[in-house]
């Protein structure tokens, strides 16, 4: 006898439908759901073994544990005891120093409920906006570069546009290994319709390049030299659509007369590929009837992330390829819920529903909507700038829930710095392995994937509902439990919701008159309907957006932008001539504080290597399995050599998984990144770093 219960992958942003089946004794199997329409039953290694991270092996956190001195350890408390104290002393540093002493930092893992009640919290109650999450460091230059070009962080294609395009474009990107199931359906797709073409453009050769027609292996940093070099040769050879371009868009002048200023040549010399590669490229997505393009990290992570993802969408609009079956920008989303968090306003700058912090309407409406005190009109610390703030003393309290900074924010060890000077930390977690609990004053046990209900939002703007199917091991509670109880022990109104649901109808209620209007949807409709794509208006989801050509824009016409294809990532010099880039491994997700558990999944690839080029390898006298240093002023990684040609001369890559090895931090790649954030979407530069390779020798 067992019970089976459909829910949806914790991982990436592709949003798989998995059923998860439970047998009497606890036990819990998990498959692909067949009906689930993104996934049609498959899942990615990750997927398959999903169920062993929420089993408890001594490494969940049971109880809440306080200190109430950093000298002395943590001893477990109640949770009234870990709250109350909590809650004193936020209304302690609040008072003295005011609202803008506290922060949370939360994580694209939250559900959408948990994002809805903290971001209540912290802008309607506590009076600052210090709330960012890490999606700040993987997606707020989309979300940028969406709202500038369309007028609204909004994704406008759907999953089913793969199986209708005949062109796709991925740029800097692996979703072979980052978004393994939306990459089976390209590979169907391919199979299946022999005039869809695949280009790729990666300073490395990914496993995504195994089924590419065309792979642009360009130099770090030149993504918008190439696709302002693509633009122009759309241009010039007549792929363009000028009555789009007329009747829908801004900007095409002053676009036109940028990229002219460039010749394919002199782009393809800086780019490091042939200008007939370019001249490729424009004719495969001119020639195409629908084009899609998909891009991650490497647009994203960039000290002038806005502009690259800026330079790819308007390949769209100068070709009118948006708005119509198998075309549009798809930025892919690597964290479960990302969308689901930029939903109810869960970064710095944002208010629920994707008002914005800026416009003192939209802080009047929220603020009448919550019946809250004034909403500050001052933007929040971001997710690098509040640990800044930690470390010249002006947070006082951070409160950092389901991420673990430590490994993932650049500059790693300043991070680390930085925490371990905070008077005040609270880390509510699964799991006793992030970094981050060392230097906690609070732990707080949350509640696992399978261990509570709610919502995410994938990639395509599918909205599932996820099942509460076991009991959480120890005293651990739901992440929106946690916060809500912490709101009322601050003596704060508004927070007494009687179940998930009573939170998302709140929230479905603070979108209607948005973009995103979901006002008529509660849980019933969803697990009804399986999922739901937004805007879902009279019964019926949008599948694909501005299908009538009228963007989000004041005037409806979208917005082509003109810019100087700058890199302003740092420099190299003889002292550090590498740029090093880092990314994701196949079987790894994040900083392995879920997939670290599962044996099967170390056995890919076990250990943190540095990829680098066979010349630079002869150079330095390197081979294979040889250990090396890396790096520069801000750290230093000492892991094996991979000598391969997949990666460019020059450029050395680094996976990002690995954090602490015992007392050993030198498997952490972001020892080495850099903290140059773009200037619009602060988000960081983690794609290029000036590094040194040596080989070790030992002493
Ligand atoms: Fe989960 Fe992403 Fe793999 Fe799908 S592709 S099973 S969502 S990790």
């Amino acid at each position: 006898m067992r019970n089976s219960y459909k829910t949806t992958c914790c991982y990436c942003g592709v949003g798989c439908g998995i059923i998860v089946h439970k047998d009497r004794d606890g036990q819990l199997q998990v498959e692909g759901d067949p009906s689930h329409p993104v996934n049609k039953g498959m899942l990615c290694s990750k997927g398959m073994n999903l169920h062993y991270t929420v089993i408890e092996k001594g490494d969940r956190l049971l109880y809440p544990e306080m200190r109430y001195h950093k000298n002395l350890p943590r001893k477990r408390v109640t949770w009234d005891a870990a709250l109350e104290r909590t809650a004193a002393v936020f209304s302690s540093i609040i008072k003295r120093y005011g609202p803008e002493a506290v922060a949370f930092y939360a994580s694209g893992q939250c559900l959408t409920e948990e994002y809805y009640v903290v971001n209540k919290l912290i802008k309607g109650f506590i009076g600052s906006n210090n709330i960012d999450t890490n999606s700040r460091l993987c997606m707020s230059s989309a979300v940028a570069a969406y709202k500038m070009a369309l007028g609204e962080d909004c994704v406008p294609g759907t999953y089913e546009d793969i199986e209708l395009t005949d062109c796709i474009f991925v740029a800097g990107a692996n979703p072979a290994w980052c978004h393994p199931i939306l990459w089976r359906r390209v590979e169907a797709a391919k199979a299946s319709n022999p005039r869809l073409k695949i280009i790729v453009s990666d300073p490395r050769v990914t496993p995504s390049c195994s089924i590419a027609d065309l792979h642009l292996q360009i130099n770090p940093g030149t993504d918008i030299t190439l696709h302002h070099a693509i633009g122009r040769a759309l241009i010039t050879e007549g792929y363009i659509d000028p009555s789009f371009i007329m009747d829908h868009t801004n900007g095409f002048d002053a676009y036109r007369e940028k990229v002219m200023q460039v010749s394919i040549d002199e782009a393809a010399v800086q780019c490091g590929i042939p200008a007939a590669a370019i001249y490729e490229a424009a004719k495969l997505i001119g020639k195409a009837k629908g084009f899609m393009s998909f891009w991650t990290m490497g647009l994203n992570q960039s000290s002038v992330g806005v502009h690259k993802n800026l330079s790819l969408i308007n390949l769209h609009l100068i070709t009118g390829k948006i708005g119509v079956p198998g075309s549009g920008p798809f930025s892919l989303t690597g964290q479960p819920n990302a969308m689901g968090g930029r939903e109810v306003g869960g970064l710095a700058n944002l208010l629920p529903a994707h008002r914005v912090l800026s416009n003192p309407a939209h802080r009047q409406e929220m603020q009448e909507f919550w019946n809250s005190g004034p909403i500050s009109e001052k933007p929040g610390l971001t997710a690098t700038a509040m640990f800044d703030a930690l470390h010249d003393g002006r947070l006082k309290a951070i409160w950092i829930m389901c991420t673990n900074p430590l490994v993932s924010l650049p500059d790693a060890r300043f991070a680390e710095a930085a925490l371990a000077k905070a008077p005040y930390v609270v880390v509510q977690e699964i799991s006793r392995k992030p970094e981050t609990i060392k230097y906690a004053d609070v732990v707080l046990p949350a509640a696992a994937w399978t261990e509570k209900e709610g919502t995410m939002t994938n990639a395509e703007r599918r909205i599932t509902w996820l099942p509460k199917i076991n009991d959480a091991p120890g005293e651990a509670l739901p992440d929106a439990t946690i916060i809500c109880r912490f709101a009322q022990k601050m003596g704060f109104e508004g927070f007494d919701y009687p179940d998930a649901a009573s939170i998302y109808a709140e929230h479905c209620r603070s979108t209607i008159g948005t973009n995103i209007n979901i006002g008529e949807l509660n849980y019933d409709l969803i697990k009804e309907q399986r999922s739901v794509q937004w805007p879902y208006v009279h019964g019926e989801s949008k599948k694909r957006l501005f299908e009538d050509h009228q963007f989000y824009t004041p005037d409806k016409k979208a917005q082509i932008h003109s810019f100087d294809a700058d890199n302003r990532s740092e420099s190299l010099s003889p002292d550090f001539p590498f740029i090093l880039t880092t990314g994701r491994i196949r079987d790894q997700w994040h900083t392995m504080s879920k997939t670290g558990k599962v044996n099967k999944l170390k056995q890919h690839i076990p250990e943190a290597f540095l990829e680098i080029h066979p010349e630079d390898a002869r150079r330095l006298g390197v081979s294979t399995g040889d250990v090396v240093i890396v790096s520069n002023p801000r750290g230093k990684v000492q892991v094996k050599a991979q000598v391969s040609n997949t990666i460019k001369k020059g450029v050395v890559f680094l996976p990002m998984h690995w954090g602490h090895i015992g007392r050993s931090d030198l498997h952490r790649a972001n020892n080495l990144t850099s903290t140059l954030l773009d200037p619009i979407s602060l988000q960081p530069d983690y794609k290029y770093a000036a590094v040194s390779v040596a080989r070790y020798e030992k002493p």
